[in-house]
């Protein structure tokens, strides 16, 4: 057992407090990981803004990496030493979603319970249970998570640049190579530029898409978005189809949603030349249906696609996107506009509700 500060959510408020819990022994097929970094996402202020549903009290993060301080029994992926990126949809491995090749469509994951495999919980605070946020909880000196949420990586990566590939690089550069599978030389408009829209752009950056466009409230994202690859930018005023249409002849090819709003997932069909395709990666409140005029949709052979995780499979992509920043052709680091302490976490997600930062990182 060790223990350890971590950010807990009580289920009420919208203020992290910063408490010591208790971080059991790695039980048979887990791993006990010291954190490196823990990136600050809108997911975790959903849970904050009390947006979803969610067991309490609870360790909040979902975007981290750190290193492997001991593994339970059966681990054999990785080993104490190894630098690992976790995955916030641990997948099962066995139901036939997994055994297909797609772990982002998981069936058997408890990662949404908040729970190990087991249906047990790794954290005690004042004696009794605390949940683990999607079964990593990442804002946390240690964690203890299930070996297929442990997924290895270079040591060359910095924890900060690899924290972020654990939700908004995977969750945006993948939503445009795999679900979208945005072809070199067409258009693209992101729609919220924050940490998620931002990795998106780059993502559209990295196959070649033009141009790319992206939409933000906030002029500080829009020059984020330009540095990581947008060749257009827009504030959007009462007629964004029409800032689209004019600069990609009719409407984009692709159209991405990464706020979360219903109003600006309503929005994406308007912003589409004929066959386009909407992508919704933003994740609005719980009970918040949107609506389409069904009839453009289908005369207009457009394509409404949900991205959970940018169809990750973190085996396979936490590495490949890992190389990539090596490589220099995914440059991660310029993403992150603040460093932070653990304690810092509370405004960090203030600024975020200002439409403010890029990416805080805090750092362990
Ligand atoms: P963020 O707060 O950093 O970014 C949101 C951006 O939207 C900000 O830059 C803000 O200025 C901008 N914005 C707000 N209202 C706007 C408007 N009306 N028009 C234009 N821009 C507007 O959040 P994030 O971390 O980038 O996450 C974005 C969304 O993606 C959240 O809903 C989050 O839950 C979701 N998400 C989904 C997945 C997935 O698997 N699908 C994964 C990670 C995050
Ligand atoms: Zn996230």
């Amino acid at each position: 057992m060790v223990q350890s500060q971590a950010a807990v959510h009580f289920g009420e408020g919208t203020k992290l407090q910063i408490e010591v819990v208790e971080v059991a022994d790695p039980g048979r097929g887990n791993v006990l990981v010291r954190m490196g970094a823990s990136g600050v996402c809108g997911s975790d202020r959903h849970v904050l803004d009390g947006d979803w549903e969610m067991p309490s009290p609870t360790v909040l993060g979902h975007e981290g990496a750190g290193t492997v301080e001991a593994v339970g029994d059966g681990v054999t992926d990785v080993e104490p030493g190894d630098h690992v990126i976790l995955s916030w949809f641990y997948p099962c491995r066995r139901c036939t979603a997994c055994l297909s090749g797609k772990a982002y469509v998981c069936t058997g994951s408890r990662s949404e319970e908040c729970v190990l495999p087991d249906g047990t919980t790794p954290l005690t605070l004042d004696g009794k249970p605390a949940f683990a946020y999607l079964a990593v909880g990442t804002m946390s000196e240690y964690t203890v998570v299930p070996e297929s949420a442990a997924i290895r990586i270079p040591k060359e990566v910095p924890f900060d640049v690899a924290s972020l590939i654990g939700c908004s690089i995977a969750t945006g550069v993948g939503t445009v190579v795999n679900d979208a599978a945005v072809e070199p030389g067409t258009s693209a408009v992101v729609v919220g530029a924050g940490g998620v829209g931002l990795s998106i752009i780059m993502g559209l950056k990295l196959v070649g898409a033009n141009p790319i466009i992206a939409v933000d409230l906030n002029e500080e994202k829009l020059a984020f978005a330009r540095e990581l690859g947008a060749t257009h930018t827009i504030v959007p005023d009462d007629d964004l189809a029409a800032q689209v249409a004019a600069i990609t002849e009719g409407g984009a090819a692709y159209a991405f949603e990464a706020i979360g709003r219903v109003e600006t997932i309503e929005s994406l069909p308007g912003l589409l030349a004929p066959g386009g395709s909407a992508v919704v990666v933003g994740l609005p409140p719980v009970d918040a249906p949107v609506s389409f005029d069904a009839l453009e949709l289908a005369e207009s052979g457009k394509k409404i696609i949900g991205s959970n995780y940018g169809s990750t499979v973190p085996g396979r992509d936490f590495p490949k996107l890992a190389s990539l920043y090596l490589a220099g052709a995914l440059p991660v680091d310029k993403l992150i506009s603040h460093r932070i302490s653990l304690p810092e976490v509370n405004e960090a997600f203030d600024a975020m509700r200002r439409g403010e930062r890029a990416r805080s990182v805090i750092v362990f």
